[in-house]
């Protein structure tokens, strides 16, 4: 069976969105700047009585910030159910535009402010609800598995979010009730789960530009000049990168493998924002960014997310002044989107 294809303008609309991204990147600032707009963001949340939760891949400024203020640094799915249990009545978002969607689907009743509204992500867009939605009525038989980055309509019409660190025990679970499966949008971790599975998956053809720049040859030839390596892969990527992985896992495992594992110098292929997260959980241990360069490299984000760049200290004193990037999602959409989410926290539960 065919899997659906993004158009070539597709394609380059999204390389093009992040290339525009990267541009606008703030300055950088001295460390008296910064200190100053540190303080006054740190004044701002606490008289505007909100809480900053901020993604791995955000800047370490806004990850230290939230820490310190009483937020969370967390993936995406933390991120929202950490915003849901906190008492304050606005949940701030440093990470990219599903994120604040998620937040706001588990937290209607909270005003929910994205740091930066242009912030996207290239497996958001390569996944517009209308051909989703059409390529769904195309296979009115299969149980729809959406991955977390989607946005809110996309989520209302799966019947399952997963993120990448339940992904392959969902799948499998499904796949052991007969179920055929329709996998959007990344293409690579719907690989994966189907190679780890067996499952019968139709995957949609997405791709996050930061992931898919890793290269496995490169890969092999840092490993050899590093024999004590251990490497740590997030899904999302190629699978020549995956087959070199010791570890292959969504952030939250790769930071506790970071921790855990008996080796003091590691690979890391994800957004390089996390290494600030595990030099700080492993302060002794030495990380580095796997290699982006080699044959087919176009470097559009060389482990660096664009989006998630865009969200810096001056942006979020800007929202916190203005309030003017609220989240609002259809309440309809908001409850159908709901669903699947809520089903996914519930199987987590149960599978701790
Ligand atoms: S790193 Fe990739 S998956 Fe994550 S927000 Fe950026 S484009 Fe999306």
């Amino acid at each position: 069976m065919r899997m659906p294809s993004l158009s070539h303008s597709d394609q380059i609309s999204i390389a093009d969105k992040a290339r525009q991204a990267r541009s606008v990147v703030g300055e950088n600032l001295t460390p008296a700047e910064r200190r100053s707009l540190r303080q006054q963001a740190g004044d701002l949340l606490s008289r505007e009585d909100a809480v900053l939760v901020a993604h791995y891949y955000v800047d370490s400024e806004l990850q230290e910030l939230a820490e310190e203020t009483g937020g969370c640094v967390a993936d995406s799915l933390e991120m929202a159910r950490f915003g849901l249990s906190h008492p304050a009545s606005t949940v701030i978002v440093a990470g990219v535009r599903f994120m604040g969607e998620t937040a706001k689907i588990l937290s209607p009743e909270k005003q929910v402010l994205v740091v930066e509204p242009q912030a996207e992500c290239s497996l958001d867009l390569g996944c517009p609800p209308a051909a989703f939605g059409a390529f769904c009525d195309q296979h009115p038989e299969r149980t729809v598995v959406v991955y977390a980055n989607t946005s809110a309509e996309v989520k209302a019409r799966a019947d399952w979010v997963v993120t990448s660190s339940i992904a392959v025990d969902l799948v499998a679970d499904l796949a052991a009730k007969d179920k055929k499966m329709i996998w959007a949008p990344d293409r690579y971790l719907g690989d994966y789960v189907k190679r780890q599975t067996g499952a019968d998956l139709l995957l949609w053809d997405g791709s996050c530009i930061v992931h898919e720049e890793f290269k496995g040859e490169v890969l092999s030839n840092l490993k050899q000049q590093h024999p004590q390596a251990k490497v740590l892969v997030h899904p999302e990527s190629p699978a020549s990168v995956i087959e070199l992985a010791d570890v292959v896992g969504s952030t939250s495992q790769l930071i506790l493998a970071a921790q855990q594992l008996d080796s003091s110098y590691f690979i890391v292929a994800t957004e390089e924002g996390i290494l600030h997260k595990m030099r700080q959980s492993a302060p002794k241990k030495t990380f580095v960014a796997a290699p982006t360069a080699g044959e087919g490299a176009t470097c559009i984000s060389c482990a660096h997310c664009p989006w998630m760049k865009m969200n810096d200290l001056q942006h979020l004193i800007a929202v916190l002044q203005s309030k003017d990037t609220e989240v609002v999602i259809d309440e309809e959409i908001r409850i159908r989107a709901a669903m699947p989410i809520q089903r996914m926290v519930e199987y987590g539960r149960q599978s701790a």
